[in-house]
Parts: structure tokens; sequence; C-alpha cells
């Protein structure tokens, strides 16, 4: 396989999960291999992203559900919460997953370099002074928080640091609007922190569902969430106990830890893509066509550095792609239709397909299905939480287009729900379908009455 001129069949920057995907599949395959990781093996997700932060929303979450259990007949003793605890169990687990990350590259017959990877030209990688030849090169190297340049942007954290904060905040705003955003406030505010979430967007999740935004929103302001919509920062000074944030009006908010999530910027500063030849967007993302070819055709991208749908499910999906069609004859391209996704903030939501407003654009006249309603658990429980269920359906030929879920187990829902959609079904093929009693799942195959269509 491949060309014995080169010390390597592929060289991989960057041990994430498109990196990894890719490069176990390819050196599966019989693809000589080196991973290149100048952090920890595992990437975001495992290391700072989905992992841990879903540690730390189940961890989060037995606050309400020790309050909860009264209901029950329950009688819980004075619940005491050690930060520290949660953190050092969860750091623990990350170590666990990084080590066999590692070890499922070296079975697979990779060879893993610790350090930071520069392209020299567009086949030699140099890695702290030593110099690696490969036939093709993977770019994986994944993204970071983006941190708006405003005065005293240095007393901010990004996900990176609360994830392993020393001590639990006591009084905390986050800024932005987005997936990260809410989840940390639902984290932090069931953990009893003071949580202030300042956005500049007339509400949370920009691009999800506008029922599913406003329910979120709902949900987070009954949990004492106080969200401040249209909202900007202008500047953060260091206050006694912590920092200052001056907000555009002039208002001024006192916290002890302050949050930014303002979204991601992929990796690809100071790793030589320019020199080689690697097209960038306007946002510094590699440009990739359908197959992660980047504009050197030996050079190939996946992931998070392609800025396309940041997940990392996409990133496995591309990994494989690419190993698929370059080292085992099987030409794969990733289906970006139809992608579903949760966030993990309290309660859940899971999506997948369209929102209202895209299914409108695209299909015209829609059957739009909604149910609103208290999950069975809070009747006895009596927590004052609502889920929203939502179908959009494209009217002409009554197929599913949409599938939305506010509330407990979202998440876990649409995971399946999303596989009639990849399927093509149609309302009536969900009507066929029986429900399971009782759960809110079968609300989803039981929805008789469409909305009166909008004016
Ligand atoms: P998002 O892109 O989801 O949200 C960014 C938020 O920050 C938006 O509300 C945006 O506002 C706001 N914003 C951007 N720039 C500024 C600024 N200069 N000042 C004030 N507000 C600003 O990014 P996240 O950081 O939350 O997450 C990054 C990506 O990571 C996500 O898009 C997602 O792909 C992935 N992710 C997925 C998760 C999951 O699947 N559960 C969990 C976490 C992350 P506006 O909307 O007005 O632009």
């Amino acid at each position: 396989m491949g060309s014995t001129i080169y010390d390597y069949d592929l060289v991989t920057i960057g041990a994430g999960s498109g990196g990894v995907r890719a490069s176990r599949l390819a050196a599966g395959y019989g693809a000589r291999v080196a991973v290149i990781e100048e952090s920890r093996v595992g990437g975001t997700c495992v290391i700072r992203g989905c992992v841990p932060k879903k540690l730390l929303v189940y961890g989060a979450h037995f606050a309400e559900d020790f309050a909860d259990a009264s209901g029950y007949g329950w009688t819980v003793g004075q619940a005491q919460f050690d930060w520290g605890r949660l953190i050092d169990n969860k750091d623990a687990e990350i170590d666990r997953l990084e080590s066999v990350y590692g070890r499922i590259l070296r079975e697979a017959g990779c060879e893993v370099i610790d350090g930071r990877a520069r392209l020299a030209d567009p086949h030699t990688v140099e890695v702290d002074g030593r110099v690696l030849t490969a036939e093709r090169i993977l770019i994986a190297t994944g993204g970071r928080p983006h941190m708006p340049a405003i005065p005293g942007i240095e007393h901010a954290i990004s996900s990176n640091e609360a994830l392993g904060l020393a001590k639990l905040p006591s009084k905390m705003a986050i800024v932005g609007g987005g997936y990260i955003a809410v989840e940390f406030a639902g984290i932090f505010r069931a953990l009893g922190a003071r949580v202030t979430l300042i956005l500049r967007g007339d509400t949370v999740l920009r691009g999800f569902d506008q029922d599913v935004r406003t329910a979120l929103a709902g949900e987070m302001v009954r949990k004492g969430i106080d969200l401040r919509c249209e909202s900007i920062v202008r500047g953060i000074e260091k206050c006694e106990g912590g920092v200052s944030l001056r907000l555009a009006g002039g208002d001024l908010l006192e916290v002890d830890t302050v949050l930014y999530a303002t979204g991601r910027v992929p990796n690809t500063e100071g790793i030589g893509l320019a020199e080689a030849g690697v097209a960038l967007d306007a946002k510094g993302a590699v440009v990739v066509d359908e197959w992660a070819r980047t504009s050197v055709p030996h050079i190939h991208a996946v992931g998070d550095v392609t800025d396309r749908i940041n997940l990392t499910p996409v990133a496995l999906n591309e990994g494989r792609c690419f190993a698929e069609t370059v080292y085992n004859a099987n030409p794969m391209r990733m289906d970006y239709e139809n992608v579903p996704s949760a966030v993990f903030s309290n309660p859940p939501i899971g999506s997948v397909g369209l929102t209202e407003a895209q299914a409108r654009a695209r299909h015209g006249k829609l059957d739009v299905y909604v149910s609103r309603f208290k999950p069975m658990r809070h009747t006895l429980s009596k927590r004052d939480e609502r889920s929203l269920m939502k179908l959009i359906v494209e009217r002409a030929g009554q197929r599913v287009v949409g599938c939305h879920m506010v509330g407990p187990d979202a998440p876990e829902i649409v995971q399946g729900f999303a596989v009639a959609l990849k399927c093509g079904a149609t309302k009536q093929q969900f009507d066929a379908t029986v429900g399971i009693h009782p759960t809110a799942a079968e609300e989803f195959v039981t929805m008789r009455d469409a909305l009166p269509d909008p004016e």
C-alpha cells in the first residue's frame, strides 16, 4: 500500500474524534499511519467537551431528583454536594478514556506522536524537530473557543476551564446563547449558582425551531436563570470578590465567574497550511470538497477544522468516509441531510430535520403538530416543568421533515425518530406505529390534530 518513498502513507494531525476514527480504520486497511497530537488523545469531545459536560449534566440533575423524590414518598436527608469530588471523578474517567483511545490507535497499528505538528511542505510534517514525510496528510485539528476582543476578556473563562473549576461558582454570568451557553447555564443553576445568561439575540439557540427556543427559554427562566436577551457586554473589570461586567446601556453586573460561550473557531493557525497551499475560508476553516479533499489533492481534512456541522458523530463519519474511500477502495461521502442533534440543557432538546421556518421555505404548505404537556413524572413530584414535542410534515407528500422535542430524555427519544426521518417516513407511517405506553415518546405517534395554518 502507498508509496515507499514516504515514511508513512498517512500522517494525521490531531487525535480527536475525526482523526482517531480515520487513522485507525486506515491502519486497519494496511496503511502506515502516524497520528500527531499536541495535547491529549481524545480531542475536544472526550477531553474538554461532550463527555465531561455530560458527566456534569448527570451530576447536576441529582439536585432536582432529590427534590422530586418527596412527592413519591421519600424523605431525603440534607443532601450535600461536593464539587471537588465530582470534578475528581470526572477527571479520572477522562484519564481512563484518554488511555483507551491511545490504546485503540496503537493496537490498530498507528504510531502516536506527542507534539505540535507543522507542515514544512505539502508532503512533510515537522514535530518538535523530527521530520516525517507522508503520501497523504489528514488535518483533524478541531477548533477552540472564540473569545471576542472586548476590554477585560482575560478575566473570562471558556468552556475548557468551566469543566474543571477549583470551586463551584456562586454567582455566575454566561455570555452567549448557543449550545454551550445553555448547557452550562443548566449545570451551574441546578448546582445552586445564581446564573445570568447574557445573549445578543432575541432568545436562546439561534437556528433551532422557534417553538423549541421559546420552550427552552421559558423553562430556564422558571428554573431561576436570569435571561438577559438583546444584551451586550462592553467590558469586564476585576472587582472585590470577582469581576464586574459593564453592559450596553450602563448596567453593571458583579459575579464571581464569567464564562464566554460565544462560538468556536477552527485550529488552523501556525501549522503551515497556507504555506503548503491549503485554502482556508474567511473564518479560517479548511475548505474541503465532498471527499474531504482540500485544495491540495493529497491533503485532506475532517471534523471541526472544516467548520461544517461541528458535532462528534459528524467528524466520526467524515473520518470513516475518508478512510473507506482512500484506503479501502470503497468510495463513501458523508450525507449531511437529517443529522440529528441534542442540546443537554435542562430540560434537554432533541432535534432532527427542518425547523418550521426552514420547512416552509423548502416545502410551502405544512401540517404542523405540537404537543405541550407536563411529564407524568412531574404529576407527583409537582415540579413545574413542561415538555414540548413537535412534528413538521410537508403537506403534499405527507413526509415528516422535522421532529423536535424539549423535555426529559429528548435526545434518547429523537435518536430513534431520526432513523424514521432518514427513511423518509410519512405521517401515516408514524400514525400506524403503535405507541409504548406510558411514555413521552408515544406522543410522536399519536399526534392527531395539526395546528391551523398561519394567517
Ligand atoms: P454556538 O455557535 O452554538 O453559539 C454561539 C453563541 O454566541 C450565539 O448565541 C452567538 O450569538 C453568540 N456570540 C457569538 N459571538 C458573539 C460575540 N462577539 N458577542 C456576544 N455573543 C456572541 O457556539 P457554542 O460556543 O455554544 O458551541 C460551538 C459549537 O460546538 C456548536 O455550534 C456545536 O456545533 C458544538 N456543540 C455541540 C453540542 C451538542 O451537540 N450538544 C454541545 C456543545 C457544542 P448569535 O446567535 O447572535 O450569533
